[in-house]
C-alpha cells in the first residue's frame, strides 16, 4: 500500500528495514489468508484462491474450500505483501502491531479506518481509537 504523502512523516526512518523484516518472518505468506507473495496466483469471485503447493482451494480466510469455484470468474493476480499496523498509528512499530499482508487483505482490514479518517481525519494525538469494541 503507497504511504500517504501527509503520513510519511510519522513513520521512522528505518521502516523499509521493518517492513521487509516482518515480511520476511512471514515467510512470504499473507498472515491473514495464507496467500504467497507470487506472480500469477490463481484466485476467484469472494476471495476464493488457488493454493499450488496443497493443490486445493481456499477461502478468504485461507481455510480449505470444498465448494463450488465459479470457473467464470477465475483470473491470475500478482499478490504483493505489504505490512500493516493493526492500530493504524505508523508510528508504532512494535512487531505485535505489525502484519505482513497480502493487497486484499490489507485493504479489506484498512477499509473501516479508512472511511473513519476520510469523515474524522487522523487523531494519532490522541487516545487510541478503539473502532470494533
Ligand atoms: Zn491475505
Amino acid at each position: 500500500m503507497p504511504i500517504k504523502p501527509e503520513l510519511k512523516k510519522l513513520y521512522p526512518d528505518n521502516w523499509k528495514e521493518i517492513s521487509l523484516r516482518i515480511r520476511e518472518e512471514s515467510g512470504g505468506n499473507c498472515q491473514f489468508c495464507g496467500r504467497p507473495a507470487v506472480e500469477n496466483l490463481c484466485v476467484s469471485h469472494g476471495g476464493l484462491w488457488y493454493d499450488r503447493e496443497m493443490q486445493v482451494w481456499r477461502d478468504r480466510f485461507g481455510n480449505h474450500y470444498q465448494g463450488l469455484v465459479p470457473v467464470y470468474t477465475m483470473r491470475e493476480v500478482d499478490i504483493v505483501l505489504t505490512v500493516a499496523h493493526l492500530d493504524q498509528d505508523p508510528r508504532n512499530c512494535r512487531p505485535e502491531n505489525l502484519r505482513a499482508l497480502c493487497q486484499y487483505c490489507h485493504n479489506r482490514y484498512d477499509r473501516p479506518w479508512r472511511i473513519h479518517h476520510q469523515h474524522y481525519g487522523y487523531h494519532f494525538n490522541q487516545l487510541p481509537l478503539t473502532l470494533f469494541a
